[in-house]
């Protein structure tokens, strides 16, 4: 089937079910340099809503399916490609015969997912995938596919395929970076909205590769192909891994139903929701004035709820910086704030706040703010137990793993991940 569709694979690599981390994925056969192509996958090849055989409907009806989330012409596309007989993708989907390896928390029961990720946001975030699935099939997928008997039957293509194929999406597709000059003219002008994210797609061979954060391969969007290249040595027997992204243990679970370790995972983070800045701070002040601080920190900062925290500091430093900044002003400065004068002349460079809250600079913070930090860092690893129940079990669990089953290591990693980043925060704040 690759051959018939023009997917030129170099015989330096090979795809394997032995040696691999997870099932299926790539093995270099021979040493392989930095910048060589793996493999070349026409854009024909790829499997979206402009190449599957309902294409012409799909764009027709376009505007009756524009459900929240952009996937569901891929999803109505992968509907009838994964079912019909004929399909011209039926070599590729056949990898799959029933989906059941996907063990993304969203197949757990509520219960489980509560009792083993409580504190780490992916019970929310999953709570939300599963009402936006049951509504988005509901409105907008199953009136559409009754609409077209000769092609979807409401009897086959059921709701508990669709979430099987959600979740098959999540973990496989591919998404085209947008272009940069889009990109450069959207930082000019902040005030204009996003632009909404490519639709996602299926690219075959591609997604035979399995993730690490120190991965040595990379997909590569040219007009006609995509190309998996080398993107620093690999020496022959070693896996090929590709990148999913920027992903901490909490987005890995989540969107792909697995987890690096904690301590390899270099762009794992940890959250502390905003209102855990504030606890501290309302029995030192008036209550009527920490209000109106509160009000004004929340539009500043919009819809984003939390300060993030990576392995080397505050990735949402700039909204740190100001949070500590209005929280700890005297009654007087945040009233000549509020009238707007001085805050511009004030700013500091990016740079300088950057510096300010890395892993280096965060124990030279003003005492003030370094005791805001501290307290909420301390509040928020106490919001991943139970009352009652001790804080910091998970490090007698972490050293005896092996006797977990694999959805309980899985939470660990995260769970383990996440705290280790804010008791780091808390010496530092100390
Ligand atoms: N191994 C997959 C297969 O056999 O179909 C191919 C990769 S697919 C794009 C993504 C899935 O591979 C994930 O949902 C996860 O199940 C698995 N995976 C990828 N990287 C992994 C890793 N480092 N450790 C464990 N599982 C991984």
């Amino acid at each position: 089937w690759c051959q018939s569709v023009g997917l030129v694979l170099s015989n330096k690599v090979c795809v394997s079910k032995e040696g691999t981390v997870a099932e299926y994925g790539m093995l270099a056969r021979d040493d392989i340099e930095e910048g060589e192509v793996l493999f070349t996958i026409p854009r024909s090849a790829l499997l979206h809503q402009g190449t599957t055989k309902v294409s012409v409907l799909l764009e027709k009806e376009r505007s009756s399916l524009d459900g929240s989330s952009g996937w569901v012409p891929l999803l109505l596309a992968l509907f009838y490609e994964y079912t019909s007989p004929q399909s011209h993708w039926k070599p590729y989907l056949s990898l799959w015969t029933n989906f059941k390896t996907l063990d993304h928390p969203m197949f757990w029961s509520k219960e489980e997912r509560d009792r083993l990720l409580r504190g780490t946001g992916i019970p929310e975030a999953v709570d939300t995938d599963l009402a936006n699935i049951q509504k988005e099939y509901t409105d907008v997928v199953l009136p559409f596919i009754k609409k077209h008997p000769d092609l979807w039957d409401p009897n086959t293509h059921t709701m508990e395929l669709y979430t099987l194929l959600v979740a098959f999406v999540m973990a496989y597709s591919f998404q085209e970076p947008q272009e940069e000059d889009d990109e450069e003219e959207e930082e000019e002008d902040e005030e204009e909205d996003e632009k909404a994210p490519n639709p996602p797609m299926m690219v075959p061979m591609a997604d035979m590769l399995n993730h690490v954060s120190n991965h040595n391969a990379n997909l590569e969007f040219t007009p006609d192909s995509l190309k998996m290249v080398c993107v620093r040595p690999i020496h022959k027997g070693e896996e090929v891994f590709n990148t999913y992204g920027q992903m901490a243990n909490w987005q890995l679970l989540h969107m792909y139903g697995f987890t690096e370790s904690y301590h390899s995972n270099s762009n794992d983070t940890a959250d502390i929701p905003h209102h855990q800045l504030l606890q501290n701070i309302q029995s030192d002040m008036e209550r009527q004035l920490v209000e109106e601080k509160w009000e004004m920190l929340c539009q500043i900062m919009q819809e984003k709820a939390t300060f993030v925290f990576g392995k080397q500091g505050c990735l949402t430093d700039t909204e740190l910086h100001t949070a500590l900044k209005v929280l700890c002003m005297s009654k007087e400065e945040f009233s000549e704030f509020k009238d707007d004068e001085g805050w511009e002349e004030d700013e500091e460079d990016d740079e300088k706040i950057s510096l300010a809250f890395c892993n280096d600079g965060v124990p030279g913070l003003k005492t003030s703010w370094r005791r805001l930090i501290h307290e909420a860092a301390r509040l928020t690893v106490r919001s991943y137990s139970k009352e009652g129940e001790a804080v910091d079990s998970d490090q007698t669990l972490i050293e005896n793993q092996a006797r977990l089953s694999s959805r309980q290591q899985r939470a660990l990693q995260v769970r383990w991940g996440q705290k280790s980043i804010l008791y780091r925060l808390m010496e530092l704040t100390k």
